[in-house]
């Protein structure tokens, strides 16, 4: 365990033991690299073996650190965890339910892409207890897909997905991308329609995301490629506002729409600053006053000399951040117990200022204040960035 963590794990145990945690393990390897990637991943496979050694015994130091703490949700992210073979996916599993006390879970995601999975290993991974899968189709259009350098097309990720289903995974989600360049809005609700149509029961919706330098920018920057306009991009974000929940699927977070009983809990205890551990080379945990992230170099991490970023939130931080992850879901904020902390912690003001902020939003019909409650409307979650910052 990095020394830093070492010396305040009295407190980061006691977080742990305030009620089940999250556990995520990250396992950063890729067939290969989308052009649109600024996550934390190789190809380099040689490392794969090493790696899942160590998260495995990561797994072990953790679970005997904070005492077995109670786990209610569980999570394989990358990466491309589907890319573990049979033995290294029941390694982990196994070392998770001997450090672990799973008893209250409640939810095992594990993501997968296209192209690396097969009926056998999803029928493991079912018979080793993971029971929802997360596969990034991004788009349902091989020129798209192509250029993002997704590894498959997208014949192969309905065949994944029915393969999933074949498999016993009753609960499935998938990703799509919006804001490619070349993408038409008629395209990408006409995917939204067709992934529906394979019966999953969560859609999460992202906005193509090029702050970090890569493949994909540099077309667009040396001019061969063009984003859609921020205009043609709102327009497909409020079509899909509109038709997901006509297929079935209303929204319950700003990028995230389910059937009824298909939100994520994993990722909803994100936004409802709930405690969660991360294991793997850009994991991030929090737990008690502590927050940490790895910094995301895998040989580094594998060979334990990995470093992390770690933040000890003040109360005013702590604070902040129920309003700013919490207005992400549909369902907002209670406002009055916010307004209760913040006298317990004598910080009304800041509260108050905040209200007064959130009210002049109301005005313009971007939030809606339902009694206690405080949340955004269809169209500030369209704005949502602007309304959030106030919070950072
Ligand atoms: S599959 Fe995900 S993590 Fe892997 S290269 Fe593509 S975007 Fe990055």
């Amino acid at each position: 365990m990095n020394p830093e963590l070492s010396r305040r794990l009295p407190s980061i145990r006691s977080g742990a033991q305030t009620g089940p945690i999250g556990l995520y393990l990250h396992v950063p390897f890729c067939l290969d690299r989308c052009t649109y990637c600024s996550f934390a991943t190789t190809r380099d496979r040689s490392l794969q073996p090493a790696t899942i050694r160590r998260l495995v015994s990561e797994t072990t130091a953790w679970g005997a650190a904070l005492a077995r703490p109670a786990v209610d949700t569980l999570y394989l992210g990358g990466g491309t965890p589907s890319l573990l073979s049979r033995a290294e996916l029941e390694d982990l599993t196994v070392a998770i339910r001997a450090a672990f006390d799973l008893s209250p879970l409640v939810e095992a995601t594990l993501e997968a892409n296209p192209g690396t999975v097969d009926l056998a290993w999803l029928q493991q991974a079912r018979d080793l207890g993971w029971d929802r899968i997360s596969l990034g189709v991004q788009a349902l259009d091989d020129t798209l897909l192509a250029r993002l350098g997704r590894i498959h097309g997208s014949a192969q990720a309905l065949e994944s997905l029915e393969l999933a289903a074949r498999a016993g995974f009753r609960r499935r989600s998938a990703d799509l991308m919006v804001g490619i360049p070349g993408q038409s809005l008629s395209k990408v609700v006409e995917d939204a329609r067709t992934l529906v149509a394979t019966g999953i029961d969560h859609l999460s919706i992202y906005l193509l995301d090029l702050d970090k330098a890569c493949p994909l920018r540099a077309e667009i920057e040396a001019g061969r490629l063009t984003l859609p306009t921020e205009d043609e991009v709102a327009d497909v974000f409020e079509a899909l506002q509109e038709e997901l929940p006509r297929l079935g699927l209303p929204p319950y977070e700003i990028s995230n729409y389910a059937r009824p009983g298909g939100a994520s809990i994993h990722n909803t205890r994100y936004w409802e600053r709930r405690p969660y551990l991360g294991l793997g080379p850009s994991a991030a945990s929090q737990l008690g006053d502590f927050r940490w992230t790895e910094t995301g170099v895998i040989a580094a991490w594998t060979e334990g000399r990995g470093e992390l970023d770690l933040q000890e939130l003040d109360a005013a931080e702590a604070l902040a951040e129920i309003p700013l992850l919490g207005l992400r879901l549909h369902g907002g904020v209670d406002w009055s117990a916010l307004q209760e902390r913040a006298i317990a912690l004598n910080l009304r003001p800041l509260c108050d200022g905040w209200e007064a902020r959130l009210r002049a939003f109301a005005k313009e019909g971007l939030v809606l204040w339902e009694g206690d409650r405080v949340r955004l409307s269809a169209r500030g979650m369209l704005m949502s960035n602007g309304i959030l910052q106030m919070f950072v």
